[in-house]
């Protein structure tokens, strides 16, 4: 048995059913699990004081590209927007071997951690030069992060009408055979997983309807969770419509791509009827805001979808298109885009907070993490509040209105990956340094 007490930490946001906020709180982990709130509790084993901090649940990311933190800030895909950008970036993955996705990855997942995440869904969609889904599991597998990695994929190349290369896309019938290869061989469906593996054609216009279709019958046969991109700009829906005579929400259901297991990208352009959708089958949405500012693809309507009873988590999307990894501040993003068009009460530091926590829990499946509460999985983030960004603040509210944007120590299954701001797992300034090793050497081949 392994126990650790978190000490009288200064305000505990439970985002529990209740949404419990208490004071002056200890909570006992006991075997990477909750198992007591209270005060006055004693440890038989660690114990870390939270004097002065406010503690959260482990932030929760829904959509990533972690390769692309070899892509940040490429000049001819700064201020491009969706499909130019992707054409500017394609042929520099296709550059891309093993080592190039376990150290972007790496690197990707420890600017997460730092920055509050505790688990985190990655869509990997290129697999060249003898790349595999088990790159990037390895690299979660060395930070300690919990890890919900999709199997994804591109079909349709330049030569077919497609988007892509055609040396970036891989034959429909090798897709399903490694999505159902890397199923059987990491997805792990246990309460308190730390790798779960899903589905994820990247797009409706990089695959083919017979892909969605068959990768939909495929997840649910095994059980697993759904994901792509979908209604993420106005181009996107006047190809849906160009190519399928339809919206996004139309294609998505007809081709089963609606429900509690799914989860699309972004969904900036979905209307009335296709919230309503959404709303109805259970269906969720990253919501990725600072991707959507950097490429001018518009204002998700995240209010109308809350209020509707859609599902929305939080993602910091690919480092090609954000390009930070801070999922914090992606946070504040969140809230802060919201109010642009309609209003300061739009969304409160507090709701942006429960998106980011709880909301993207629910919407991967995870009802055991997300929330501080007896039983639940003890990932947790505990903030030092007591820093120059936040000194003078009211109300913990501060933590997304002013700061601080890293971590002072993070929990994922009762095991403390960072203290006092650094990792504990991994030597990051090596990371670093191998990373712009790595991302020289790409530009140099440019
Ligand atoms: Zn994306």
């Amino acid at each position: 048995m392994t126990e650790t007490v978190i000490r009288n930490a200064a305000t505990l946001l439970t985002m529990d059913d209740t949404r419990r906020e208490l004071s002056g709180i200890d909570i006992r982990i006991r075997d990477g699990v909750i198992a007591e709130i209270g005060t006055g509790l004693r440890s038989a084993g660690e114990t870390l004081t939270a004097t002065g901090c406010v503690v959260t649940p482990g932030l929760v990311n829904t959509h990533h590209h972690l390769n692309q933190t070899l892509t940040r800030a490429v000049p001819g895909g700064q201020d491009a927007l969706l499909f130019g950008w992707l054409q500017t970036l394609y042929p520099i993955w296709g550059r891309f071997t093993p080592d190039h996705m376990r150290v972007s990855a790496q690197v990707g997942l420890a600017e997460l951690a730092l920055s509050g995440c505790t688990l985190c869904s990655d869509h990997l969609y290129v697999y060249p030069n003898g790349s595999r889904l088990e790159d990037t599991i390895e690299a979660a597998q060395s930070l300690g992060i919990r890890f919900q990695p999709t199997r994804g994929a591109m079909s349709i190349g330049e030569s077919a009408g497609g988007l892509p290369p055609d040396a970036l896309v891989e034959a429909e019938a090798d897709i399903l055979d490694d999505m159902i290869r890397v199923i059987d061989r990491f997805h792990d469906p246990r309460e308190g997983s730390m790798c779960r593996v899903g589905v994820a054609p990247c797009s409706p216009f990089s695959v083919s309807r017979e892909l969605m279709r068959d990768s939909a019958i495929l997840a649910r046969d095994k059980g697993v969770m759904m994901h792509t991109h979908l209604a993420e700009n106005d181009q996107d829906i006047a190809y849906s419509k160009a190519q399928f005579g339809c919206r996004p929400g139309q294609y998505a259901e007809d081709l089963g791509w609606t429900g509690a297991d799914v989860w699309h990208a972004h969904c900036v352009k979905l209307d009335v009827q296709e919230i309503d959708l959404f709303a109805k089958t259970g269906t969720g949405v990253a919501h990725c805001p600072c991707s959507n500012c950097r490429l001018g693809s518009g204002i998700a309507p995240v209010r109308a979808m809350r209020d509707a009873g859609v599902r929305v988590g939080l993602g910091v999307d690919g480092s090609a298109s954000n390009d930070t990894s801070n999922l914090v501040a992606e946070a504040r993003q969140a809230m802060l885009l919201q109010r642009v068009t309609r209003g300061a009460d739009a969304m409160s530091a507090r709701e942006a907070l429960e998106i980011a926590t709880r909301g993207g829990a629910e919407v991967l499946g995870r009802p055991d993490c997300g929330q501080i509460a007896v039983g639940k999985r003890a990932d947790i983030a505990i903030w030092d509040v007591s820093g120059i960004e936040s000194a003078g603040s009211w109300d913990p509210a501060a933590l997304l209105l002013a700061g601080p944007t890293r971590v002072r120590d993070l929990y994922v299954e009762g095991r403390r990956i960072v203290a006092e701001g650094q990792l504990t797992t991994q030597d990051l300034p090596l990371m670093i340094e191998t990373q712009n090793r790595l991302a020289r050497g790409l530009a140099e081949m440019v």
